[in-house]
């Protein structure tokens, strides 16, 4: 089967059996969606929120680049896909939480981490993965004796705090944060286990979900 086709049969089997499933709600949506949170996470393909959260359509309202990073908050005329997609969340659809969600083994953080030590992985993939530099070099100084696992384990989580405090950087989130009391939160998902992690943000520990 070509990628193509893969497409089609899955989106064959979507409308014999999850469009009917859901239609009430598919013809509800279709005059507005209203989500209740947003969630910034990596494209990796093994890291699907919908699937994650067991989210139906309408529910989510996500953005997802490499490595699910948040930039600071920068008015300079650039193009912004990640910032946009923030204020119309926030400003517009006025989400009641952003939960930037991180993973194992991600291949954007493991390109930050070797730009520390040889040439960046490629231009604009290097170029964004630099948002997550300070974050880092920081990890890099607290645990030099790490093993490169552990450095992007420590990354991938501190990157999250990181672009948390990137988004309080936005003057329209830390206006939706005072004014309705809009949440911040963090997790990390493991692949193979399927364990979901929250940050804390009083300890900045990340405390596994109990299942069930
Ligand atoms: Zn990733």
């Amino acid at each position: 089967m070509t990628p193509k086709e893969s497409l089609i049969a899955g989106f064959r089997r979507f409308k014999q059996d999850s469009y009917p499933a859901h239609v009430a709600a598919y013809r509800r949506l279709s005059s507005g969606q209203r989500p209740r949170t947003m969630i910034v996470a990596c494209s990796d393909s093994r890291v699907d929120p919908a699937a994650i959260f067991s989210a139906g359509p309408g529910e989510l309202f996500v953005v997802r680049n490499v490595a699910n990073l948040v930039p600071p908050f920068a008015a300079d005329r650039m193009h912004h896909g990640t910032s946009a997609a923030l204020e119309f969340a926030v400003t517009a659809l006025k989400v009641e939480q952003i939960v930037v969600m991180g993973h194992g083994q991600c291949g954007g953080i493991q390109a930050c981490l070797a730009a520390a030590s040889g040439p960046a992985p490629s231009y604009f993939v290097g170029q964004w993965v630099e948002i997550a530099a300070p974050a880092r070099d920081a990890v890099i100084a607290a645990h030099p004796g790490a093993s490169p696992p552990e450095q992007q384990l420590e990354l991938e989580m501190e990157s999250i705090r990181r672009s948390l405090a990137h988004l309080e950087s936005f003057p329209f989130v830390r206006e939706a944060v005072a004014s309705r009391g809009m949440a911040l939160d963090g997790a990390w998902f493991a692949i193979a286990e399927g364990d979901l992690h929250w940050l804390d943000r009083a300890s900045g520990r990340f405390e596994l979900i109990a299942a069930g």
